[in-house]
């Protein structure tokens, strides 16, 4: 049996790493067993439905690499499929019109109410036989009212319910529209999904999905309903903790490998791996193993594990996102060696790749503005003086490398009887206009030899000036 799965997001809200954690089960899951991967847009609800939630759903998935074998498909394209399901669940009597207005259904729960039961429709149109003169009728479905339906949860266990309190679910509105869970029903029946994997808000839909779906004649897939992420206080996950769109991640400079590997962490794990890449994750995911506990989402461990995977990454499979992050600050730069330079010398210093390129603009800029503070400590007396010695050695050197300029930074700290710090730290405020830097000597072979020089010129202009 090929194993299909899917994620199905109602785009009425945007997507965030709530959503993202589903949606990386499901494709692992698949990935994992050889199966497929179906993307699907829950559209059905039209008010509350929106094209920005749609395009960040169908971006957010791409930039994380969570790729569809299928898909995507939109509900409110099936519609015609809908109706004909519809149609045939009436003739077949899985399906009867029901005729009570709203007036009468208010009534009913109230009295339930008032008799403290639970608030249901008692099935008063299941045998109507005529219709109802002037009422636009709704289709019900007609839901067994004895035994019982037992979900055999991969997560959650065996959750058993009484086919006596599920009522008959509304599964067209009287204007002929589908209900969102007989869309559900219809397009995991279609699409020969045999994993369900979602969010444990929906574990109570499941046994009217597994009665509608064994009323068309199909065996219901398996299921497995997976926790909520909660905010670090305990809380549901909200925007105040960073339930914002998964895109604002990308912005923020994490890569996508270290969301999934912390999103796929939450609520499981592999021995006391922490770290993983795509292919370990793949290799090692099993849905058997997802705690059913709701995991509290930590922003710190997720900048940690960004760092982790930046410091693991290739330096070349980081240029393109450090080279978005840069024309974000109004550079362009297809220096590939630079870039991978900066990767390299940098990385241990920014925990994201926007906070590399922000530490990085000075190998972009014409010239650079000096901190004053640090200009004030290192860029005055002494330290004028050591600059003047260090610029005059660098330009004699035959070689712009790494090598040769630590070389001449540590023979001159030696001939000083100084420390190697007191003779960098005024290169480095000259320039990089910071007293923190990557190493000085692969700050200066990466930025070259003419505009360190004429950096070391500028500030040194502008100390004596000063
Ligand atoms: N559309 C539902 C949601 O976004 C998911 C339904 C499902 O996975 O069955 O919560």
């Amino acid at each position: 049996m090929t194993v299909v799965t899917r994620f199905a997001p109602s785009p009425t809200g945007l997507l965030h790493v709530g959503g993202v954690r589903t949606a990386l089960y499901s494709w692992l899951y698949a990935r994992r067993m050889g199966g497929r991967f179906i993307l699907r847009v829950e559209d059905t609800d039209r008010e509350r439905s929106t094209e920005e939630a749609v395009r960040v759903i169908l971006e957010g998935m791409a930039w994380l690499g969570l790729t569809a074998d299928e898909g995507p498909y939109y509900q409110t394209q099936r519609f015609d499929r809908y109706r004909d399901v519809i149609g045939q669940m009436l003739a077949s009597g899985h399906a009867y019109h029901c005729y009570c207005t709203k007036e009468e259904l208010d009534a009913l729960r109230e009295q339930q109410i008032a008799r403290k039961e639970k608030p249901r429709y008692t099935g008063l149109c299941r045998d109507r036989t005529e219709p109802r003169p002037g009422v636009q009728p709704v289709v019900r479905f007609r839901n067994p009212t004895e035994g019982t339906v037992v979900v055999e949860d991969l997560v959650h266990g065996t959750v058993t319910f009484q086919n006596s309190e599920l009522d008959d679910l509304i599964i067209a509105r009287s204007d002929g529209t589908p209900t969102y869970n007989f869309c559900v029903v219809v397009d995991d029946k279609d699409m020969g999904i045999t994993h369900v994997i979602r969010g444990d808000d929906h574990l109570n839909n499941t046994p009217r999905q597994m009665n509608m779906l064994r009323a068309l004649g199909a065996t219901p897939p398996v299921y497995a309903h997976v926790p909520m992420i909660l905010g670090p206080d305990g809380a549901k996950l909200s925007k105040r903790h960073g339930a914002v769109s998964v895109l604002q991640y990308e912005e923020e400079g994490y890569l996508p490998d270290a969301l999934l590997n912390y999103l796929v962490r939450l609520g499981w794990s592999h021995g006391d791996q922490e770290v993983f890449t795509r292919e370990e994750m793949i290799a090692a995911f099993d849905i058997k193993d997802v705690g059913k506990a709701a995991s509290a989402f930590n922003p710190e461990k997720l900048l940690w594990l960004n760092q982790q995977h930046m410091m693991r990454a290739e330096p070349a499979a980081l240029v393109p996102y450090l080279k978005a992050q840069l024309r974000r600050l109004g550079f362009d730069s297809d220096d590939q060696r630079l870039l991978e330079g900066i990767i390299v010398s940098q990385r241990e210093r920014a925990k994201t790749l926007k906070e590399m390129a922000q530490n990085s603009r000075f190998f972009f800029t014409e010239t650079v503005d000096i901190d004053p503070k640090a200009a004030a400590k290192h860029l005055s007396g002494a330290g004028l003086g050591l600059l003047a010695q260090v610029r005059e050695r660098l330009a004699a050197l035959p070689h712009w490398t790494a090598g040769a300029i630590h070389g001449v930074l540590n023979e001159l700290a030696t001939a000083l009887g100084a420390g190697l710090g007191k003779v960098a730290q005024p290169v480095r405020v000259a320039v990089t206009g910071t007293a923190v830097s990557p190493p000085i000597d692969a700050t200066l072979e990466l930025l070259g030899r003419e505009r360190s020089l004429a950096r070391l010129d500028a500030a040194l202009r502008s100390g004596s000036a000063g």
